[in-house]
C-alpha cells in the first residue's frame, strides 16, 4: 500500500525546504483534511505550495486556475524539476498537445494541472473533470472573481459552477490583496462556506515608500535613477504606451539602459524585454501595467511610478515586485492632484457600468488620499488592509522628512459621532450637509436636522469635511457600505479612535492642496446610470463622425466632450460657452449634439440643469 507522507516530508523530500513559511503549514493541512480555504498572503510569500503540498497529500488531481500563462508555465517548469508530473492547458496551446494532456489526465499521469478560466470551461474538457479524481480546486488571482476587486474578470464569475458540480471537493481561493467586499464576493461566488480564512501579514519591512510631488517627470526621474547603484535594477510603471516609449527613448539617450514593455508591442520584442530583464544585467524597464505579473526575479531593487495606480491594492500589487530577496528595496512614486483628473477622467471615457465605475472611482479617490497622507505610508497601507501597525517603519518619506502636520482629532470624533448618529444610513454628501447644518431634501425627509450632530461642523467647508472622511476611510475608521456602496459606516476600528488618545493628524497644508481631487469626490457615488448613458451616446456620436473625419478626434477629444456631458448645452448659445469648441465645430456639430441631449432629457424626463 502507498504511504501517505506528512507535509513536512513532502517540503522536504520533494521541494527541499526545511520549514514552512508564514501560515502555509496551517493552511496546507486544513485543505489536506477536505475543508475550503481562503488565503490571503502577499506576493513572494509562498501561497503556491499552500495547493501544491496538499494535492500530493490527496489522491487524485490538484486543478489550478490561473489567468496567468507565464506563470503556468514556470510553476509547471519547477514542479517538473522536482519530479512531479504537471501540466498546463490554456487556449494558446495546439490541438494536439491538448489532446495529448487530456489523454494523460485520464490514464492518471497528472498530478497537477494549471488551466486558464476560459478553458475549464471547455464542454469536452468539463466532462472529462467529471471523470477523474480531483484532490482539489484552487483559484488562484481570487480578486479577479469580484466587481470589487481592482482586476474584475468576467469569466471567473463563471467560476461558481465548480461548488455545484464539485460539492464535495476542497477549493482554495488564493490572492494577494482583498478588501473586505472582494472576500466576501470570493467566499459567497465560489460558495465556499464553510471555509476559513488565512490572512498574512501585508507589510513588507523592506520597502521603502517615497512619494514626491511631481514637478518635472523627466528631471526627477532621471535624478532618482543616477542616484541608484549602478547594478541596481527595477521597474518604472507609466500610465500609456505611448509614454512609455518616449520615457525609455528619453532615458537611452542620457546612457540609462532603459527597456519598454507594453501590450502595444509584439511578442517577440515583449519576450525580448522580459528576458533582458530578467538576466542579471542592470537594466530599467519602463512598462505599462502589462509588464510585472508573474515575474520572477527576486532582486529588483525599485519599482517607481510616474503616474498615479489607479487603486491601492494595485500599488501593494506592483511596488510587491521589489525587494522579493528580502534586502531593502525602494517604491517611489511622483504624484500629482491633476494626475488623478486625469485619471478619473479616463475612468468615466471607459465606464460601462455605474456600480463598476463607482467602485473605481472610490479606489482612486482612496489611492489618492495616502498620495496625501501626512503620517508613515507603511502604517497607512497597512491600515487600508485593515492591518494594525503599531509602528511606523522609519523609512518611508513621511518617517524621515516629517511635514508639518495639524491635529483634527475633534473634528474626526464629530465626523464618527455623526454616523453614529445618523444610524450609519447617511451619504457622504449628506454626512456633511447635516455637519454643516444645511437643509437639504433628504436632510428633512429623513429628520436629520433633529440629531445632536446638525451644524456642529460649520467651522469647515464641505471641502474640508471631505478631507476628513476620506482620510478616515483611508484608516479603516469609516467604510462606504449599502447596496449601493454609498453609505457611511463604522467599523471595528472606530472605537480605537473614539475612545482612545491616538491623535488623528493630516498635513497642514492638506485642504488647500486637494480642493481639486476632492471636487472629483462629488461625482463619486452620486453618478448615475442616465448620466453614463449620456456620456455614451456623445461619445458614440463623436466616435462615428470620426470615422469618416479622422481629424475629428483631435477636434473634439475626450476632454471637450466630457465638458459638453457635464455642462450639457441645450442650445447653440450655451453651446459657445464650452471653452476649446470654437465657432467652427459648434457650426458642424452644434446641432446634432444639442438633439442628442435634449432627445435625452426628454427620455429620462429631465429638466434642463445646465449652468452655462
Ligand atoms: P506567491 O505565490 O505567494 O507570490 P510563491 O509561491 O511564488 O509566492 O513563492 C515565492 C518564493 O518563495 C518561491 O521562490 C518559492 O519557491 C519560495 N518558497 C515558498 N515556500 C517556501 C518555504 N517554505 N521555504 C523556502 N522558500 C519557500
Amino acid at each position: 500500500m502507498k504511504k501517505t507522507l506528512s507535509a513536512t516530508q513532502i517540503l522536504q523530500d520533494v521541494f527541499q525546504y526545511t520549514t514552512f513559511q508564514s501560515q502555509q503549514k496551517e493552511v496546507i493541512e486544513h485543505l489536506a483534511q477536505g475543508s475550503n480555504a481562503l488565503v490571503i498572503m502577499a506576493t513572494g510569500s509562498g501561497k503556491s505550495l499552500c495547493y501544491q503540498v496538499p494535492t500530493l497529500m490527496r489522491s487524485g488531481v490538484g486543478i489550478i486556475i490561473s489567468p496567468l500563462i507565464a506563470l503556468m508555465h514556470d510553476q509547471v517548469k519547477q514542479l517538473q524539476q522536482h519530479h512531479i508530473k504537471a501540466a498546463f492547458l490554456h487556449s494558446d496551446l495546439p490541438k494536439e498537445q491538448v489532446e495529448s494532456i487530456e489523454s494523460k489526465l485520464l490514464m492518471g499521469q497528472i498530478k497537477l494541472l494549471y488551466i486558464s478560466p476560459e478553458r475549464i470551461f471547455n464542454a469536452h474538457f468539463f466532462y472529462i473533470l467529471t471523470q477523474i479524481p480531483i484532490a482539489l480546486f484552487a483559484i488562484d488571482e481570487a480578486h479577479c472573481i469580484s466587481e470589487w476587486g481592482h482586476h474584475f474578470r468576467p469569466e471567473y464569475t463563471k467560476l461558481s459552477i465548480l461548488n455545484q458540480k464539485f460539492p464535495t471537493i476542497p477549493k482554495i481561493a488564493l490572492t494577494a490583496t482583498a478588501d473586505q467586499d472582494t472576500q466576501r464576493d470570493i467566499i459567497h461566488q465560489l460558495n465556499l462556506e464553510p471555509v476559513s480564512i488565512f490572512k498574512g501579514s501585508l507589510k513588507r519591512h523592506n520597502i521603502s515608500y517615497q512619494v514626491l510631488e511631481k514637478i518635472d517627470e523627466k528631471k526627477q526621474l532621471l535624478a532618482f535613477l543616477k542616484n541608484q547603484p549602478a547594478h541596481h535594477s527595477g521597474i518604472i510603471y507609466c500610465f500609456s504606451r505611448k509614454k512609455v516609449d518616449t520615457i525609455t527613448h528619453w532615458l537611452i539617450q542620457r546612457n540609462i539602459n532603459a527597456l519598454s514593455y507594453h501590450a502595444g508591442l509584439s511578442t517577440q520584442a515583449r519576450q525580448q524585454a522580459y528576458l533582458t530583464f530578467q538576466s542579471d544585467k542592470s537594466s530599467v524597464m519602463v512598462a505599462t501595467i502589462a509588464f510585472g505579473m508573474g515575474i520572477h526575479k527576486s532582486n529588483i531593487r525599485f519599482v517607481g511610478h510616474l503616474d498615479i495606480p489607479r487603486s491601492l491594492e494595485a500599488y501593494h500589487q506592483e511596488t510587491g515586485r521589489a525587494g522579493r530577496d528580502g534586502k531593502p528595496a525602494i517604491a517611489w512614486m511622483l504624484y500629482h492632484p491633476d494626475n488623478a483628473l486625469l485619471y478619473h477622467k479616463h475612468l468615466i471615457s471607459n465606464a460601462d457600468q455605474v456600480s463598476r465605475l463607482h467602485i473605481e472611482q472610490k479606489k482612486l479617490l482612496l489611492m489618492t488620499a495616502w498620495c496625501e497622507t501626512g503620517i508613515c505610508r507603511q502604517q497607512a497601507l497597512l491600515a487600508y488592509f485593515n492591518e494594525w501597525s503599531s509602528q511606523s517603519c522609519q523609512q518611508c518619506d513621511r518617517c524621515k522628512t516629517p511635514i508639518p502636520l495639524m491635529n483634527i482629532t475633534d473634528l474626526t470624533r464629530q465626523a464618527l459621532s455623526n454616523i453614529y448618529r445618523s444610524q450609519q444610513k447617511a451619504t457622504l454628501t449628506d454626512a456633511i450637509n447635516i455637519l454643516q447644518g444645511k437643509q437639504t431634501s433628504t436632510i428633512v425627509d429623513q429628520s436629520y436636522q433633529t440629531l445632536s450632530t446638525f451644524g456642529i461642523g460649520q467651522s469647515q467647508t464641505a471641502i474640508q469635511w471631505q478631507v476628513i472622511h476620506w482620510q478616515l476611510i483611508l484608516f479603516s475608521y469609516v467604510k462606504i457600505h449599502g447596496e449601493q456602496q454609498n453609505q457611511l459606516g463604522l467599523t471595528a476600528w472606530s472605537k480605537k479612535l473614539l475612545q482612545s488618545n491616538i491623535p488623528f493628524l493630516i498635513p497642514v497644508n492638506l485642504y488647500s492642496k486637494t480642493i481639486h481631487q476632492y471636487a472629483l469626490a462629488t461625482h463619486i457615488l452620486t453618478f448615475t446610470e442616465e448620466m453614463l448613458i449620456l456620456w455614451k451616446k456623445l461619445r458614440e456620436y463623436r466616435d462615428d463622425v470620426a470615422h469618416n473625419n479622422s481629424f475629428i478626434h483631435q477636434m473634439m477629444h475626450d476632454r471637450i466632450l466630457q465638458d459638453i456631458w457635464q455642462h450639457r448645452p441645450t442650445s447653440l448659445r450655451k453651446m459657445a460657452r464650452i471653452p476649446g469648441l470654437g465657432p467652427k465645430k459648434i457650426e458642424q456639430h452644434g446641432k446634432q449634439i444639442i438633439e442628442i441631449i435634449i432627445q435625452h432629457h426628454q427620455q429620462y424626463a429631465i429638466h434642463t440643469t445646465s449652468a452655462l
